[in-house]
């Protein structure tokens, strides 16, 4: 099928990772401030099936090693085809683009993240027209009911900027359409498995008030895609019986996570970041990230590029969180369920939220209760866990009724976290500083060459004792 392409092509190559050292340029990324991807359902007089576009500098007139802006559209025309598949189809951009070998698709919407590796570049990958070819290819053959579809690539930064306010005010009507639907008002949530071959034992459940990890599928989206293509890796989950309201533990949602992770995970509470948590792929646009010297959550979203108040950036807290796993008090989110009513409703919602950067308060402000927008600080008035306690302290935050009960607390939490007969460590008990973390090791081996075990020696200048 894509014989004039010079690398593989198919799914083996999904979950590739290309290491900067590796790359011959990437597109978008942290780096770039306006990219998107997009998919729209048009009138099929309006497109041109199989036309690829380039508005800007192709491979060859990017530098090697740069970072360029990128934004992808795919229009696509077919007779039942209307716009709820849009969201959908534009994981596909991300599914389809992973096959290619040599090229690494990340994250969705406004946060694509994309690399071409120096292998790819010296076997002959030099336009992005042989994205396109595979887009189309894979698109109309998979899902039939797409009769005709072009693509148009951007790397011109100023083209983008003229579509970019478009682009965010369509992912914009889409999430607002599943708010005011709650999860008691449906008997079908929706799965996504999509990021498998990432993460094997993790998959997104989609409710009317849980949105997708990756911030790109809503429960109308997920209802469209198992509507179209049944087999496809976005299904059904029949609820089953509520087992814990507060919780958001479902008898349907923990048989299908059993059924999906092959007996990995065996319980899921949709509405915790602490009990049985939602697993976490690699995709998520944010962390719920837990503060046991303060006993709430701070919340960072991807976009962030500086350390947060417990002194570690996104990244690092990503690595902590991603993989698939249930990490209680790393918890993967997308940025719509911040808007949710049932946003952390078990550890008691925004009343245990206790930081967030600027910028993401400014897009949720009007969805924080008003009682607490002025007692959650961001990064312009605490930079340090001291420094955080006593804000709390000084605006009388709500989470402060959880401090005289920590040990109770934390009692609780060893348990919740299913460490069964296994022994939990924390930093607090081993001689390294927490940093504003707890680390719980669950069934963990860990194996060193060498362990150097010395007396910590005082420097001069900590002793505080200027006559010595
Ligand atoms: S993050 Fe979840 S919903 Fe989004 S593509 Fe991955 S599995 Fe699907």
């Amino acid at each position: 099928m894509f014989e004039e392409i010079p690398v593989e092509i198919g799914l083996v190559h999904e979950g590739e990772r290309i290491r900067k050292s590796n790359m011959h340029c990437e597109l978008g990324g942290p780096g770039i401030k306006e990219k998107f991807e997009l998919v729209r359902v048009c009138q099929a007089e309006t497109i041109v099936h199989g036309k690829i576009s380039i508005i800007g500098p192709d491979l060859p007139d990017i530098p090697a090693s740069s970072s360029q802006p990128f934004a992808i559209l795919v229009e696509i025309a077919g007779e039942g085809l209307d716009s709820d598949i849009e969201g959908v189809l534009e994981r596909r951009i991300h599914e389809y683009c992973n096959y290619i070998q040599g090229f690494m698709h990340l994250n969705q919407r406004y946060d694509i993240w994309c690399r071409l590796s120096t292998q790819a570049w010296n076997k002959g990958f030099r336009t992005l027209r042989y994205i396109g070819e595979v887009l189309i290819a894979l698109l109309c053959s998979e899902l039939p009911l797409i009769k005709s579809a072009q693509v148009t690539f951007f790397t011109d930064p100023v083209e983008i900027h003229k579509r970019y306010d478009d682009a965010l005010a369509i992912y914009e009507s889409r999430d607002a359409r599943a708010r005011g639907l709650h999860d008691e008002d449906v008997d079908v949530f929706y799965g996504c498995a999509l990021c498998q071959s990432f993460a094997p034992t993790h998959v997104c459940v989609i409710t009317p008030e849980r949105y997708a990890n990756c911030g790109a599928i809503s429960w109308f989206d997920g209802r469209a895609a198992a509507r179209i293509d049944p087999k496809g890796p976005i299904f059904a989950i029949e609820k089953g019986v509520c087992i814990d309201p507060v919780l958001g533990e479902y008898s349907g949602v923990n048989e299908s996570a059993r059924d999906r992770s092959m007996g990995e995970v065996t319980r899921v509470c949709l509405y915790s970041a602490y009990t049985w948590p939602h697993t976490s792929c690699g995709c998520f646009e944010g962390i719920a990230f837990f503060i046991p010297e303060v006993e709430g959550y701070g919340i960072v979203h991807r976009g962030f590029q500086e350390v947060t108040v417990n002194g570690l950036p996104f990244s690092t807290m990503a690595d902590s969180t991603a993989g698939g796993r249930q990490v209680a008090g790393f918890h993967g989110i997308s940025i719509e369920y911040l808007r949710s009513g049932k946003f952390l409703a078990a550890e008691g919602g925004y009343a245990r939220v206790v930081w967030m950067p600027e910028s993401l308060k400014e897009k949720i402000y009007s969805f924080i209760p008003a009682e607490l927008c002025d007692v959650i600080p961001t990064e312009a008035s605490v930079t340090s866990i001291n420094e955080l306690r006593e804000f709390l302290k000084k605006n009388n935050h709500p989470v402060i009724q959880y401090w005289n009960s920590s040990e109770i607390n934390n009692n609780e939490s060893e348990e919740r976290a299913g460490s069964g007969n296994n022994p939990v460590f924390t930093f607090k008990e081993l001689p390294f500083t927490g940093n504003g973390i707890k680390i719980t090791l669950k069934n963990a081996k860990i194996y060193a060459e060498k362990v150097i075990i010395e007396p910590v020696r005082q420097k001069r200048s900590d002793k505080g004792d200027n006559h010595e």
